[in-house]
C-alpha cells in the first residue's frame, strides 16, 4: 500500500472531496492557490490571507490597545521572530530558562516569566505568593490546592478599596480572599497570620496610599507586593522603575505598548516568587496555571518585543504619535466651532490621544454617531471607546460630547484615511 501521496494525488483526492463536500453545500469549495491567485509560501506552502477566507473584516485601530480590538500590529521584527520559531520544536523548559535570564538582564530584575498576558501574569503572582507563604507547614501540597483548597492555609490579599478593578478576577482564581483597606491605620492592622501578599493596581485613580509607603508597611510585615502596571508603558523605564522601587512583582502586558503578541505577558520581581509562579504555570499540569499556555512562538515574540521596545525612545515614540494627531487635527480646522487638544493620560496609555469638541448646534452629529459611521464606512475605522460616552476610561477627560481618537496603534499613513473620513463625517453635518 501507498503511504505517501504524492502532492498531485493529493490535490486531486482534495478537489474531489472538496468537490463532494460543494455537491452537499458544505460552504464554498476550496481551492488550490493556482485557482485562487493566492501566492505561494517561500517555503512552499500556500499563502492564504484567512481574514479575508474567513469574511473578517479588517479595521484602522484608532483605537489603541484594546483587547477586543486586537489590541497592537507586531513590528516586523517581532513578527519575524515568531515565524523563525514556528519552524523548529525546542526542549520547552530550555526556552523558559533562556528567555527569562535574558529579560531579567534587559529588564534589571532578579527574574523574569514571560505568562500569557498581563492577567495571566496577575495569577501565577498571586500563586507565587500562596505557594512560597504555605509551603513551610504545607510543603508541595499547596501547589495543587490552589485554588479550591486554600481556605485552610493563609490566603488573604491586602489592597486598597479604590485598587478594587476587573482584574480582581485574575487573583480570585487563585482561592484568595480580599482585605480591604482605606487608610493608612487600616492597612497598618489588615496583617495577619494569613496574609500572603499585597497588590497594587498602578493606574488606580484613587486610594490614599501611595507606592512607596504600601511597599514599606507590607515589607515591614515580611509580606511581597505585587503591581499591575499591564498598560503602563511608556515610559520605557516603568520596565524597571517598580521593581527597583521595591515590588517584589510586576506585571506587564505583553500586547500592549511593547507590541508583543497579544497573549503573552511579563512577571518581573523577586527569584524565589518568580519560581514558585513557574511552578504554578504550565507545562505542569496540575497547577493553576495549566491554562495559560504559553507557546514558544509566544515566548520567542514577547523576548523579540522587549528587543524593539527597548530600542524605541519615549520622545521619538512621543513626536511620531502627536505627529498623527496633527494630521488629523489640521484637516478639521475648516469645520465651525470644532477644537482640538491632544492630552496625554498620567500613568496608563500615558501617549498622545486627540480629543475634538464642537457644538453640536453647528455641526449635527453625535460623537457616537460619529463613531458608527467610521466604524461602518471602508475602510473600517474603530475610534477610542471613550467616544461619546462618560464611562471612565483610561484616564480620559471624557463626556458625551468628546471624540476621542487614539492614534498610538496607527499603521503609518493611516492618519490620513482617519483625517479625510473624520473630515468628510463632521463637514457633512454642517448645518445650513
Ligand atoms: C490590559 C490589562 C490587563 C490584562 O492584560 P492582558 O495582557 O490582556 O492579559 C490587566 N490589568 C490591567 C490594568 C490592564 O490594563
Amino acid at each position: 500500500m501507498r503511504t505517501v501521496l504524492s502532492r498531485r494525488a493529493f490535490l486531486k483526492s482534495s478537489r474531489r472531496a472538496i468537490a463532494a463536500g460543494s455537491l452537499l453545500g458544505i460552504g464554498k469549495p476550496l481551492a488550490t492557490f493556482a485557482e485562487t491567485g493566492n501566492s505561494p509560501t517561500a517555503d512552499g506552502g500556500v499563502a492564504v490571507d484567512y481574514y479575508d477566507k474567513l469574511g473578517v473584516t479588517k479595521i484602522i485601530n484608532a483605537a489603541g490597545t484594546y483587547t477586543f480590538l486586537t489590541a497592537s500590529i507586531m513590528p516586523p521584527e517581532v513578527r519575524y521572530a515568531v515565524s523563525q520559531a514556528a519552524l523548529s520544536p525546542v526542549r520547552l523548559k530550555d526556552l523558559e530558562v533562556a528567555a527569562g535570564n535574558y529579560l531579567a538582564q534587559r529588564l534589571q530584575c532578579e527574574a523574569a516569566l514571560i505568562s500569557a498576558g498581563a492577567a495571566s501574569a496577575l495569577t501565577l503572582g498571586m500563586a507565587a505568593c500562596v505557594t512560597v507563604a504555605n509551603r513551610p507547614a504545607a510543603g508541595d501540597a499547596i501547589l495543587e490546592e490552589i485554588p479550591t483548597g486554600i481556605d485552610q492555609f493563609r490566603n488573604e490579599v491586602v489592597v486598597q478599596h479604590a485598587h478594587r478593578y476587573e482584574y480582581d478576577h485574575a487573583l480570585l482564581n487563585c482561592g484568595i480572599k480580599f482585605v480591604e483597606v482605606r487608610t493608612m491605620s487600616d492597612y497598618q492592622a489588615a496583617f495577619g497570620s494569613k496574609t500572603v501578599m499585597a497588590h497594587f493596581f498602578n493606574a488606580a485613580e484613587g486610594g490614599e496610599i501611595g507606592r512607596e509607603d504600601w511597599i514599606r508597611v507590607a515589607h515591614q510585615h515580611g509580606i511581597p507586593c505585587m503591581n499591575d502596571a499591564a498598560a503602563d508603558v511608556p515610559p520605557i523605564s516603568n520596565l524597571w522603575n517598580y521593581t527597583r522601587m521595591g515590588f517584589d512583582l510586576v506585571c506587564f502586558s505583553g500586547g500592549k505598548g511593547m507590541r508583543g503578541p497579544q497573549n503573552a505577558g511579563l512577571l518581573l520581581g523577586r527569584k524565589d516568587l518568580i519560581a514558585a509562579a513557574t511552578e504554578n504555570n504550565s507545562p505542569n499540569s496540575a497547577r493553576v496555571g495549566r491554562g495559560m499556555k504559553v507557546a514558544k512562538e509566544q515566548i520567542v515574540g514577547m523576548v523579540a518585543a522587549v528587543d524593539w521596545f527597548l530600542a524605541q525612545t519615549d520622545e521619538g515614540m512621543e513626536t511620531k504619535f502627536r505627529g498623527r494627531a496633527n494630521v488629523i487635527a489640521d484637516s478639521l480646522k475648516s469645520i465651525p466651532s470644532l477644537s482640538c487638544e491632544i492630552f496625554v493620560p498620567p500613568v496608563a496609555n500615558h501617549v498622545p490621544h486627540l480629543l475634538i469638541r464642537y457644538d453640536q448646534q453647528r455641526v449635527k452629529i453625535a460623537p457616537l454617531e460619529v463613531a458608527a459611521a467610521l466604524r461602518n464606512g471602508t475602510p473600517s475605522i474603530e475610534l477610542n471607546p471613550a467616544t461619546g460616552t462618560r464611562d471612565a476610561s483610561a484616564g480620559l477627560p471624557i463626556d458625551e460630547h468628546t471624540i476621542v481618537v487614539g492614534v498610538w496603534m496607527l499603521q503609518d499613513g493611516e492618519d490620513k484615511i482617519v483625517a479625510g473620513k473624520l473630515h468628510s463625517v463632521l463637514a457633512g453635518a454642517v448645518s445650513a
